[in-house]
């Protein structure tokens, strides 16, 4: 059983399929492909891939797990019981699970609205910034990023770091105009306050965390599931794979890899 239909599920439900495991893969969305299906840019970074979108990578992927008769469920978003010796979600039963859900944008103490964006991309793009008073809260890359384009769609932004900003220096030196506050600060959505100063707009940058299926509680560092190197979690018969487990760099073809390893070793264990 496969949970998510991202880079990493899809290569492990195509390694499984072409080893002989019964297996099927399990998307909460009703698309496979899962953040590639929100890339409409080329994508650079596939080796011997070129001139292919994010998008035409995701329908490519699904189009090759059909290709090979892949067992898929869309919008299937269940909670997972443990029977014994078995995983169940919805009609499936299996023996192993595979957790390749991906990640979200940490929201800390705060909740999304209208003034609230929590993490980059779409949540940022729907804030109201031209002309508004603009708080990030953060000091990586995300932070860095969203404070330009915020200042590029006419906010007056304000970057809070607790610490030193850990963002590239080339993204920090995009913005000499724009004011960056270091030191511990305490911000407030109600009242929508950071040290006092009122803001019209927050933009939450803090990371992103693992999403873990209901049901189910591997051992999470950081955030993240942690995996050993085969790709097991500390919960029997349960793996992860892809940005789900901090793999180190996560990009398309690093989550395919990692979904590979792990259906090989299910194969293994299966005697395959
Ligand atoms: C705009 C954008 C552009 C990018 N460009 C590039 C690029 O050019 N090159 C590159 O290599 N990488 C790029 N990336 C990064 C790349 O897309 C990710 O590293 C990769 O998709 C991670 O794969 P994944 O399978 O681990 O997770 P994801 O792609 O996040 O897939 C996780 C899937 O799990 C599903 N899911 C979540 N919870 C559940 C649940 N409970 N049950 C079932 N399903 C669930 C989600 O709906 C999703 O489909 C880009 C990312 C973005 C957002």
């Amino acid at each position: 059983m496969i949970l998510g239909g991202g880079p990493a599920g899809l290569s492990a439900a195509i390694w499984l399929k072409k080893l002989g495991v019964d297996a099927v893969l399990l998307e909460r969305s009703g698309a496979l492909g899962g953040l590639q299906r929100r890339s409409p840019y080329e994508n650079l970074w596939i080796p011997g891939v070129q001139g292919r979108t994010g998008q035409d990578v995701a329908n490519s992927m699904a189009d090759h797990a059909a290709a090979l008769g892949v067992e898929v469920r869309l919008n299937h978003e269940a909670p997972v019981m443990q029977e014994d010796e078995l995983y169940r979600t919805g009609d499936f039963a299996a023996s192993y699970v595979v957790i390749a859900t991906g990640t979200t944008p940490r929201a800390g103490r705060f909740h999304p609205s209208e003034t609230v964006a929590i993490g980059p991309g779409e949540p940022m793009e729907a804030l109201d910034v031209e002309g508004k008073r603009v708080a990030i809260l953060g000091g990586g890359d995300n932070a860095f990023d969203q404070a330009r384009f915020a200042r590029d769609r006419g906010g007056q932004v304000t970057v809070f770091s607790r610490g030193e900003p850990r963002a590239q220096k080339m993204l920090r030196e995009m913005i000499p105009d724009v004011r960056v506050v270091v030191g511990a600060y305490e911000a407030r959505q109600k009242g929508m306050t950071v040290n006092g100063e009122v803001f019209d707009a927050f933009g939450i940058m803090y990371g992103f965390e693992a999403v873990v299926p209901e049901g189910l509680k591997p051992r999470r560092k950081g955030g993240y599931i942690q995996v050993n190197r085969l790709g097991e979690t500390s919960s029997r018969g349960v793996f992860a794979c892809g940005e789900v487990t901090d793999y180190w760099h996560p990009c398309v073809t690093t989550a395919a890899a990692h979904g590979i390893q792990v259906a090989k070793q299910i194969a293994v264990k299966l005697g395959r």
